[in-house]
């Protein structure tokens, strides 16, 4: 491999630490924001921006070599990539939440009811190895004023500080999944000589930090 091709989030929650952690690495490149592609001068890469929810099929399909993604996303994708190494940023938790009068015990009570959400694939998984039968609402964005609106009884979404979740009148009812960023790769891809000394830099700059 003559060139090594990385994907992050071109703008977003993970755009800022992705770049960061890419230039602690003493890799030198311009980020621009209007950038699609940017030639790093020191190092045999190339990084694409895109929008996060691409990143996994790109590295699966092979466009890009290694990529930078939460894990949640990954999941959703449902694709088959290498697990390089957790980044320890953009962490998060996926979360079910009902409104704050709601009565539900356990999660058995969510049978029958409507859940909005933008990861209907994490939903469902986790709803089988309940054996929860619901209905998942799929909404692409603001899916916490879903309840409100009578679209749903309750919601599975992101949740960080749960003040999103306040201001709408929702409690938090079950955690679901826990994400952080991670270093993805193509199958196959994780003993190639360019991935083993990025990621070489990207533990020492890690380990840096403890
Ligand atoms: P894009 O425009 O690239 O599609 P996006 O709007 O889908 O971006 P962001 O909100 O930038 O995504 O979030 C990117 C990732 O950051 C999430 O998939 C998740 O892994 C992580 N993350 C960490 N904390 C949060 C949070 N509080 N809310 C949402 N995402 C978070
Ligand atoms: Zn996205």
């Amino acid at each position: 491999m003559k060139t090594l091709k990385i994907a992050i989030q071109k703008s977003g929650r993970l755009n800022e630490k992705s770049v960061e952690l890419l230039k602690n690495c003493g890799l030198s490149f311009e980020n621009y924001k209007s950038s699609l592609i940017s030639t790093v001068s020191n190092f045999p890469l190339e990084i694409l921006f895109l929008r996060d929810d691409d990143i996994p099929e790109y590295v699966q399909d092979g466009i890009a070599d290694i990529g930078l993604v939460g894990e949640n996303v990954i999941a959703e994708t449902g694709v088959d990539v290498a697990y390089l190494q957790r980044l320890g940023f953009g962490k998060c938790t996926l979360k079910i939440a009902v409104p704050n009068n709601n009565q539900y015990q356990n999660i058995a009570d969510l049978s029958g009811k409507a859940i909005a959400t933008s990861y209907p694939v994490i939903l469902q998984k986790f709803l089988d190895k309940e054996k929860i039968n619901a209905d998942i609402k799929t909404i692409s964005g603001s899916v916490e004023i879903a309840p409100g609106l009578g679209l749903a009884d309750a919601i599975f979404d992101i949740v960080s500080t749960g003040g999103t979740l306040r201001s709408n009148g929702l409690k938090p009812f079950a955690d679901v999944m826990s994400s952080e960023a991670i270093l993805i790769g193509r199958k196959g891809i994780e003993n190639e000589h360019l991935v083993l000394e990025l990621l070489q830099r990207i533990q020492s700059v890690m380990r840096a930090k403890e």
